[in-house]
């Protein structure tokens, strides 16, 4: 058995080291811990010399009341605890913490039916990465003092990671879950690694069943990939195994919506919106495809807000084109369209002159309304009602059109309309 001793000692921060000895204390300590392992990401990312941030802990024993001390030794607050004995900790108190911890009781799964969430019992180490999506994520590190260091590695991750080859553990493993279908396009492009042969025969085989999957697994599952820096490419690793047309045959990621993506990921310097990046991978969707894809997202209203404005946009943009029209008219054909959709339209490199109509919507209409306001209507008289709004609405129409240009200008002229306004409203 391998051991990693050396790789701990000189590739961990620092503190992830103190937790990791802070472990190797309390098992020796507390006599209801059989052993504990850091496993699965932080492994395979350590062998890599990537930097991560995300501990995962896997306990042969009392994990609850592991957690309990190793808060109390670390001031890491109060866990979250959620299902299957797991205990999470964010940002633990002291700056020196680390980042995420998650603490799980060793489990065994087995799944009632293809594409359900599993059933769990406490089991072993060996039991407990047996049950895991890849190779290279099925490996762990003890952290108790009698076998610091050792590499427990069933399946040989390590000798996948030295190929660069991402594996399945079983052939059933893309039946049992499908959402594996996704984290192998993850793992695969994010770390440059192929996926093997026979890996992939079982994708080919399994992809049907990423129809059985729930819209918020799915969705959960395309998230994870539109934050990854490499989404471009694994978007067209997705296309080539078939993955977008199992998620809906509705989605397609065209060349155009590759390339405004990319754009996007080189301009943004860390601050992404998943708003932009939705509207981006799925431009060029027409009205129905847009539909089919954010019903099976099922997603919150900013996803189908993403994914449908960008047909909606195509189907009206051409009014912009228009040289007379004006800007209150440019407002009433935008403002039914969510940003990130013209966004998107402008990214294209679109045509003057609806390109900087679009432009000036972004940056200067938009923002602009009237300076009065309701209560400034009312002390001039104006009786309260429908008719406040109806006033305000013209006046904004007016201050966009540079008709009027000042407090002053905008309250003479609802001044001056008030009476037919007055008129309209009793006939009605
Ligand atoms: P990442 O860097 O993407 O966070 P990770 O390996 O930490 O990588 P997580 O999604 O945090 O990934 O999952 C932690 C571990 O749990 C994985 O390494 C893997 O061993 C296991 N795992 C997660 N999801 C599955 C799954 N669907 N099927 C089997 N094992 C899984």
């Amino acid at each position: 058995m391998p051991n990693l001793s050396q790789l701990l000692t000189t590739k961990a921060k620092p503190e992830h080291l103190r937790l990791f000895n802070a472990c190797k204390d309390l098992h020796s300590q507390l006599a209801d811990i059989d052993n504990i392992y850091v496993c699965g990401g932080y492994v395979r990312d350590l062998i890599l010399d990537n930097q991560t941030e995300d501990i995962d802990l896997c306990i042969e024993g009392n994990s609850k009341k592991f957690s309990t001390m190793l808060s109390e030794r670390l001031n890491l607050g109060k866990p979250h605890e959620s299902q299957f004995l797991t205990f999470k900790f964010v940002g633990g108190k002291g700056k020196d913490n680390v980042k995420s911890i998650d603490i799980v009781t060793c489990r065994d799964e087995t799944y009632p039916t293809p594409a359900s969430l599993p059933d769990v019992i406490p089991s072993s180490i060996d039991k407990d990465l047996n049950r895991r999506d890849f190779t290279v994520n099925a490996m762990a590190i003890s952290l108790t003092d009698q076998h610091w260091g050792d590499l427990i590695d069933p399946s040989n991750g390590f000798g996948d990671i030295m190929r660069k080859r991402i594996r399945v553990l079983h052939d059933a493993s893309f039946i049992d879950d499908p959402t594996r279908v996704f984290r192998a396009v993850r793992y695969a492009t994010r770390l440059g690694f192929n996926i093997d042969t026979h890996t992939t025969e079982l994708i080919t085989n399994a992809i049907g069943n990423v129809d059985l999957l729930s819209g918020t697994r799915v969705r959960h599952e395309f998230e994870h990939i539109l934050k990854e820096p490499k989404v471009c490419e694994m978007l067209r690793k997705a296309e080539d195994l078939g993955l977008l047309g199992a998620i809906t045959p509705a989605l397609r990621v065209g060349p155009k919506a590759l390339e405004i993506t990319s754009d996007l990921l080189k301009e943004s310097s860390g601050d992404l919106q998943l708003e932009d990046l939705l509207a981006r991978v799925t431009f060029g969707l027409n009205t129905d495809e847009a539909k089919l894809t954010s019903s099976r997202f099922d997603g919150p209203k900013s996803w189908t807000d993403s994914i449908s404005g960008n047909a909606k946009l195509a189907s009206v943009v051409g009014i912009l084109d228009n040289p007379t029209i004006t800007r209150s008219e440019i407002a009433d054909v935008l403002d039914d369209i969510p940003l990130q959709c013209i966004r998107a339209y402008i990214a294209t490199g679109s045509t003057l002159p609806r390109r900087g109509r679009l432009i000036d919507y972004l940056q200067t209409i938009r923002f602009e309304g009237p300076e009065i306001t309701g209560e400034d209507l009312m002390a001039a008289g104006v009786p309260e009602g429908p008719i406040i709004g109806q006033l305000l609405e013209l006046v904004k129409r007016a201050r966009l059109d540079r008709k009027v240009n000042s407090k002053k200008e905008e309250m003479d002229l609802a001044r001056s309309r008030l009476p037919e306004f007055l008129t309209h409203d009793e006939d009605a």
